[in-house]
């Protein structure tokens, strides 16, 4: 068993989020420092810690981080302009919370990725 992490403790409760959508292979909550006017973290219910603990076994949740991005991104308003969805991997990706998520970004131009 994976160690708690703050995304694992929303997705059973025991923390407050706005929580937007749930099921059995995902979460997905608004983030509680949004950089965006819509910014929606979309998590792994298990608890990989990052990218690289990828499996093939991991392969439908994955998926299902898409399929429920593209479901929010309507019921925001922004699909038709357009978002950006990032995943940051260890320290020089950005990472701080070591549980895999999505981040949804949109409801404003994002200009060009900056790096
Ligand atoms: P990352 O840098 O990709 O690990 O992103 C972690 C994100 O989690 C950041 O954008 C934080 O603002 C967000 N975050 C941290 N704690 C919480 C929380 N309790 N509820 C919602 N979002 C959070």
């Amino acid at each position: 068993m994976a160690k708690e992490t703050i995304f694992s403790k929303i997705i059973r409760r025991k923390i407050p989020a706005d929580i937007l959508y749930q099921d059995d292979l995902v979460t997905a909550f608004r983030d509680i420092n949004p950089r965006a006017p819509s910014h929606i973290l979309i998590v792994t219910n298990l608890i990989i810690p990052t990218v690289n603990n990828v499996t093939t076994e991991h392969e439908v949740a994955l998926g299902r981080l898409f399929t429920v991005a593209a479901k929010i991104s309507k019921q925001e308003g922004i699909s038709e302009d357009g978002y950006r969805l990032i995943v940051n991997c260890n320290r020089h990706g950005g990472q701080e919370i070591y549980h895999l998520h999505m981040h949804l970004l949109g409801g404003r131009s994002l200009g060009p990725l900056v790096v």
